[in-house]
């Protein structure tokens, strides 16, 4: 199974940079990275003195009962984006994640919540859990902070299948 990696999309954060505030109303706040942060625009750690955004953020772009909205850091100024969409973003692999997926009908797939430590193999994991027929998509959050890492998905629509 092929996966799809995607970032918070470059259309959603223009627009907001242009409105000078998230989807919920926060401004558009310069702030100067120390080098820890995890940006979603692109799925890499900031560099120190990088300008970026603390900005709220959903991943579900339409409403929807489990939908969640939660605190990320993004640039300040538009970047590229994420474009090695076919691979598990590296700054990522290292980390306590928990894999939260969702059905056909975009409810919470409770049976297949996977939490992962350092030492798993994410994208294994990852694909274990595309591969339940039941699964749709899955969000990749952050164990400690529970914040939105980004969205996987099957590249070939094979999932469910
Ligand atoms: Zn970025």
């Amino acid at each position: 199974m092929e996966i799809q990696y995607t970032a918070i999309p470059v259309e959603r954060l223009e627009a907001m940079r242009e409105e000078g505030k998230d989807e919920f109303g926060n401004k558009w706040q310069l702030r100067v990275a120390e080098g820890w942060e995890p940006l979603r625009c692109c799925l890499r750690k900031a560099s120190q003195d990088e300008d970026i955004a603390l900005i709220c953020y959903s991943p579900w772009d339409s409403a929807s009962p489990w939908m969640e909205a939660g605190p990320v850091f993004v640039h300040y100024e538009a970047c590229a984006g994420y474009s090695a969409t076919d691979q598990y973003p590296a700054s990522h692999l290292r980390s306590k994640a928990i894999l939260n997926p969702f059905d056909h009908t975009g409810a919470r797939a409770y049976d297949h919540i996977t939490f992962l430590g350092n030492e798993d193999d994410h994208e294994a994991a990852l694909k274990d859990v595309l591969s339940q027929p039941e699964v749709a998509f899955v969000h990749v959050r952050s164990q400690e902070a529970g914040c939105f890492h980004f969205l996987a998905t099957s590249r070939d629509g094979s999932a469910g299948r």
